[in-house]
């Protein structure tokens, strides 16, 4: 979608071509970030010797130059999710001017998108990266598509590239000792690639329509909850407060499963090929997303199978979105009392909700356009209070010398802390004034929070924290229930 033309398609490029989780996994002093890269010139070699290279060891040691050369280039993640910092629009010609060295018209040709103009993410990191392509060693950029190729497809090639992708991208980043199930590995390869089809078998047996009766209760209730508080900031001018009522009506709630299921007959699976087979799904994935250019919308679609347990918001799309699997205990029960529903699934409903007004999504109008439709005193009063947020979570400390970083995570900060306090108040309107029962001891508002925290239970490895600290735009578990 074009953030400022919502209502059409647009090719985006974005940087790429690192290998480790981050820039700073290349450029930081930390020993831990040095172990992982030391481990990470290892895998390469692994996995170049597994495939029958010859010179392993010092192809690897270009590789990783290479890449840590595009880590310097490479914008931080927190410029990368500004969204007008984003938004640069461009004729290829224009591009071509702007990033000598790399044959973008040719390039869009062949992967089946021939656009005259496109949205570019990161402009210096573009001009950056195909400078160094251009004038890489044609042997470096060859290894690098060697490299992906066995890593992305290692699930389906011989037991020794799965066990190597594992042993680094699982153990040594992810601190996971050891893989799932086999069959578990096969129903999320299948989820993925035939993702319409295990839906529809999911769908049937596991979301009745009382449960999206239900849900569509409490999605009506938080939106608004979420009214009468924009009535009572004390910040926002009256006619940001209107446009702000606007978007909140333009809001299209998708609870469950789409409405309209992916046609796939295109796609031939034949048993036995599990390499073809994950091949033609992936360019099955392509050709459906490229086929989208010069279209109308497509409304109906959704960008997490009902399977996931999860939930998203599209700004461009003015939409909040909550597939089935996430309407299910410890998030919703039908049958459950009222407090723990709003502090669980009423709070996450809060939080999609919430992002149409984080420090990004309130960016975008009512018809989901890139605009300023704040004044500047609302802006200021806006971020008079996120400063605090962020400084808030900048000083927790999850791992010794590792703190959250509140720039990186403020959206989803905005999105907990207003989402929680939207679902707080809709429990308090929905009981219509009587007194919450007392259960088991606890009184409604302390259930509120017990659904709340109920929903952040959560263990991670050493490594994965790490990981998620230096990459993830959400906070940790813990910090996340302490909102
Ligand atoms: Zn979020």
């Amino acid at each position: 979608q074009d953030d400022k033309i919502p209502e059409q398609y647009a090719l985006s490029l974005g940087q790429s071509g690192l290998g480790l989780p981050d820039r700073d996994y290349y450029l930081s002093t930390d020993a831990k970030l040095v172990e992982a890269r030391t481990a990470y010139r290892a895998h390469i070699a692994k996995m170049l010797t597994l495939a029958g290279e010859p010179d392993a060891e010092a192809r690897a040691a270009a590789l990783l130059a290479f890449e840590t050369e595009i880590a310097r280039v490479s914008w931080t993640r927190v410029d990368s999710r500004d969204a007008t910092k984003t938004y640069n629009k461009m004729s290829v010609a224009e591009l071509a001017k702007r990033a000598p060295g790399f044959d973008f018209a040719g390039y869009f040709k062949a992967t089946g998108t021939p656009v005259p103009t496109v949205i570019v993410a990161q402009p210096s990191a573009i001009t950056g990266i195909a400078k160094l392509v251009a004038t890489a060693p044609i042997g470096v950029l060859k290894d690098q598509l060697i490299l992906r190729s066995l890593d992305g497809y290692a699930d389906v090639l011989p037991k020794a590239f799965d066990a190597e992708q594992f042993a680094f991208y699982g153990t040594v980043l992810g601190g996971t000792p050891e893989q799932e199930a086999r069959w578990k590995r096969g129903v999320q390869f299948t989820s993925g690639a035939l993702g319409d089809e295990v839906s529809k078998l999911y769908v049937a047996q596991y979301f009745p329509p009382e449960t999206k009766a239900a849900a569509d209760v409490l999605v009506k209730n938080v939106l608004a909850a979420m009214g009468r508080r924009i009535d009572k900031l004390d910040w926002m001018a009256p006619e940001t407060k209107q446009k702000a009522h606007a978007k909140l009506a333009a809001f299209t709630p998708k609870i469950g499963y789409p409405s309209q299921w992916k046609d796939l007959s295109a796609l031939t699976i034949t048993s036995g090929d599990a390499f073809g087979n994950e091949w033609r799904a992936n360019e099955w994935q392509h050709q459906d997303n490229i086929a989208k250019l010069g279209k109308p919308l497509q409304r109906w679609e959704w960008g997490m199978t009902p399977m996931t347990v999860n939930a998203y918001a599209n700004f461009g799309m003015v939409e909040i979105v909550f597939p089935a699997a996430i309407l299910q205990p410890p998030f919703f029960d039908p049958k459950a009392d009222d407090a723990v529903n709003y502090g669980g699934i009423g709070a996450v409903i809060g939080h999609e909700l919430s992002h149409h007004f984080d420090d990004q999504g309130s960016k975008y109008d009512a018809k989901g356009q890139l605009t300023d439709w704040w004044t500047p005193k609302d802006i200021a009063g806006f971020n008079a209070l996120t400063g605090k947020l962020g400084a808030q979570y900048d000083a927790y400390e999850p791992l010794p010398g590792m703190h959250v970083k509140g720039q990186l995570t403020m959206g989803e900060n905005i999105a907990d802390l207003a989402g929680l306090t939207v679902a707080y108040d809709a429990y308090h309107t929905a009981l219509g004034g009587k007194a919450a029962p007392v259960l088991d001891g606890f009184t409604g508002d302390q259930r509120f929070y017990l659904g709340w925290a109920q929903v952040w239970r959560r263990n991670y490895r050493e490594a994965n924290l790490r990981n998620r600290l230096l990459t993830d735009p959400h906070s940790p578990s813990q910090q996340r229930a302490w909102v």
